[in-house]
């Protein structure tokens, strides 16, 4: 730190200089741009220091430099060197709060002299402190008059009530704030409150929701298992007199048996199919049950598709001898095995030939199997009459027939079933289909069974 001339001298002698310094030494620090409060710190830690010296070494000479800190800022530093030697060349203020007051407060030696030193950083904000403007402040402050005592005490005095002042609007401010800060807690509280009572009405919903589920599920459980043993039961009561009525009427036909009128031996003939018809639906009504309430256990084994293509092949030939439908059942892929139960997988593949032949008037149906990662796709593709997008979930219920349907026989119990059983072999059974064009049921199946 380099000082050149200082920016005002004073000799500190007698107790009314001590108010002189402090004056003069706030205008200093006014006029370099320190702060306000930094000016009254300043001021007061100089008129400390300078009752100090005055008592203990009878004053000292005190000069006012603005001097560049090594980060190039600008300090105002005062240095007050004292009238006789220090007691052992040391000091120490008699009040310890002083040196909090200033950057730096301490004994310094130049050229054999002993110099009390304190200094406050200018702020950044202040005007520039060039050498012309200091040259200037020079001038102000060598013509400025010093007031009286009184009038330092005075100053003082409005120092001490605006200090005051600024507390107690502090204490005011932090009061609005406090209170603030209670209401917004207030709030707080009261939001929470209200959003885990909202919480708590929104569980006891979903837990009385929950409850009521369970119920109705339990309903349709039971409802559903009564539904099953009723057909079970009443199917199975069925099957031996209809079976009987069909044997008695074969008998009645029979050509070791009197001879009938041909209109006996017709209405015999109506007999016999419907009762053949009846039978094949108490046959799908069991076998539903059966699948149904979980009576039917896959038998699992290695299922060669090509064996079993080959088979519905030959049996389902015959039903497009006279048609002008082709029934073309693709070889299915070499190595083409897969986990499953031959006898169940049979019989939906067959039912699903048997409807695409049933809905088909001209054209082909076509049967293929494709393996893609790990799951087979068995897709029988007809392309007969097709069906309605809306109608693409109700074929899968029981007894449903897209109306019209009838007309080509059936009971509307065998896509469901075949859905049953795919589910049970641990596969799928997908439908697209477009009206007028055609339809493709597909199986699909993971490849390594279920
Ligand atoms: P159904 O004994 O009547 O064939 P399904 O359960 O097998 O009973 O089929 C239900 C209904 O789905 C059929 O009545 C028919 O309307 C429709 N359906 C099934 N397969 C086909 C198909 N390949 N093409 C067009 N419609 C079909």
């Amino acid at each position: 730190m380099s000082a050149g001339e200082p920016l005002l001298q004073m000799t500190l002698r007698v107790e009314q200089d001590i108010f002189l310094v402090r004056q003069r030494g706030r205008e200093v620090a006014a006029a370099v741009g320190l702060e306000h409060q930094d000016q009254v710190r300043l001021a007061t830690a100089l008129s400390e220091v300078a009752r100090d010296l005055l008592r203990t070494v009878g004053g000292a000479d005190v000069a006012f430099h603005v001097v560049h800190g090594r980060d190039g800022r600008p300090a105002l530093r005062v240095d007050l060197t004292p009238a006789s030697p220090l007691p052992d060349g040391r000091y120490e203020p008699q009040s310890g709060a002083v040196a909090r007051l200033v950057d730096t407060l301490g004994v310094t030696s130049e050229e054999g002299d002993t110099v009390v030193r304190m200094s406050r950083r200018v702020p950044a904000a202040a005007q520039a402190l060039t050498e012309a403007r200091l040259a200037e402040l020079r001038a102000e402050l060598g013509h400025s008059a010093p007031g009286s005592a009184l009038d330092e005490l005075a100053t003082q005095n409005e120092q001490l009530i605006a200090a005051l002042d600024e507390v107690r609007s502090q204490r005011d401010e932090l009061a609005v704030l406090n209170a603030e800060l209670e209401e917004t807690n207030r709030g707080v509280m009261a939001l929470y409150t209200q959003l885990s009572e909202e919480l708590e009405e929104t569980n006891r919903g979903v837990v009385a929701l929950y409850a009521e589920l369970d119920e109705k599920s339990a309903q349709l459980r039971t409802a559903s298992e009564s539904k099953s043993r009723f057909l079970a039961n009443v199917s199975h009561e069925l099957r031996a007199p209809v079976t009987a009525i069909i044997g008695l009427g074969r008998l009645l036909t029979d050509s070791a048996s009197d001879p009938l009128t041909p209109e006996q031996s017709e209405q015999v003939e109506l007999i016999r199919a419907s009762a053949a018809d009846l039978l094949s639906l108490v046959n799908a009504l069991l076998d539903l049950a059966k699948a149904e309430s979980g009576r039917i256990e896959p038998e699992w084994a290695d299922v060669d598709l090509r064996a079993v293509f080959g088979q519905l092949r030959g049996t389902l030939r015959a039903l497009t001898n006279r048609s002008a439908v082709e029934l073309v059942v693709e070889e299915p892929p070499a190595a083409a095995v897969l986990r499953s139960d031959e006898v169940l997988l049979s019989q939906v593949l067959r039912n699903l030939l048997h409807n695409a032949l049933k809905f088909t008037e001209r054209g082909e149906v076509r049967m293929t199997a494709q393996r893609d990662d790990e799951r087979w796709r068995l897709s029988v593709s007809d392309t007969g009459v097709g069906i309605r997008p809306e109608l693409h979930e109700r074929i899968f219920e029981e007894f449903y027939q897209v109306p019209g349907a009838s007309r080509v026989g059936g009971t509307g119990l065998g896509l469901p079933y075949a859905r049953r059983l795919v589910t049970l072999l641990g596969g799928t059974l997908e439908l697209t289909s477009e009206p007028g064009r055609g339809s493709t049921f597909t199986v699909v199946l993971p490849a390594s069974g279920a």
